[in-house]
């Protein structure tokens, strides 16, 4: 039911009749804020206390993976991760850092199938995405079984709503999930990477689609990059020029124990 008006309440274009009935469902259901629930002025727009405690990722950032750092430190400085090995992916764009508020809104989408914070957070993705006109838009795909429990990929939800704003296209061709992998929360980086190993692979025959192109790779939650790192692997293995991650929040801490069942390997 919700998802139905929240549907119905996502249609632009009003109609004589739909007018009436948009009016009484906007009446009867004013807009909430996407994180607490508590009566806001305008649609998907959040409460003062819940935007307060977002945390915009603005400022110096690492040059390679966009890790934001308390003071500049230059333009080209990379943080301790980078310096150690590069990821395979060009970095992360991330709208906010993981906390309290960001966590409510994926948690509502992800796992209370509210399907309407895609909405939300697609807004901010578009602000913060690399405004290249033909870069493409890649969802991070589930495996199969887990669509089939959840009824949708979350991370191809945002990547429609991008590319309603931006224009972009959106490919869910391009990769395949082809091994359901376990959660990676409180493995080492090694035995992340050895769970992912053969988990993701571009189809063959896609490989032309791809080659010399940039990949905007859509999830909702960045935590360790172990899941980003493997699909921009397989996507530059294919032919791809660039793959930028491009996600609702990301995880600045190790000690986020609590953000293990989002993003990598929760699916
Ligand atoms: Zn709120
Ligand atoms: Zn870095």
């Amino acid at each position: 039911m919700l998802v139905e008006i929240e549907a119905t309440r996502n249609k632009g274009g009003v109609t004589l009749i739909a007018a009436p009935i948009r009016a009484a469902i906007d009446f009867a259901l004013p807009p909430r804020c996407p994180a607490c629930g508590a009566i806001v002025s305008d649609d998907d727009a959040f409460c003062e206390p819940c935007w307060s405690k977002l945390d915009f990722v603005v400022g110096p950032a690492c040059a390679s993976c966009g890790l934001p750092f308390e003071l500049d430190r230059g333009e080209d400085a990379l943080c301790a991760a980078c310096l150690a090995e590069r990821p395979p992916h060009d970095g992360v764009r991330a709208a906010v850092a993981y906390g309290p508020v960001a966590r409510a809104v994926v948690l509502k989408l992800k796992h209370g199938g509210r399907i309407g914070m895609a909405r939300v957070i697609g807004r901010y993705l578009a602000r913060i995405a690399p405004a290249e006109a033909d870069a493409l838009l890649v969802p991070v795909p589930l495996h199969r079984w887990r669509i089939w429990r959840r009824g949708f990929n979350q991370s191809a939800l945002l990547a429609r709503e991008v590319a309603r704003r931006t224009g972009q296209e959106v490919r869910h061709d391009l990769i395949e999930r082809r091994k359901r992998t376990p959660m990676l929360g409180g493995l080492g980086r090694t035995a992340r990477a050895r769970t992912l190993r053969g988990a993701f692979a571009v189809p063959s025959e896609k490989r032309a689609v791809l080659k010399g192109r940039t990949v905007l790779l859509v999830d909702d939650v960045y935590t360790s990059g172990a899941t980003a790192g493997a699909c921009a692997r397989v996507l530059k293995r294919a032919g791809a020029a660039r793959v930028v991650v491009l996600c609702w929040a990301r995880v600045l801490h190790d000690s986020v124990d609590d953000a293990a069942g989002f993003g990598d390997g929760s699916d």
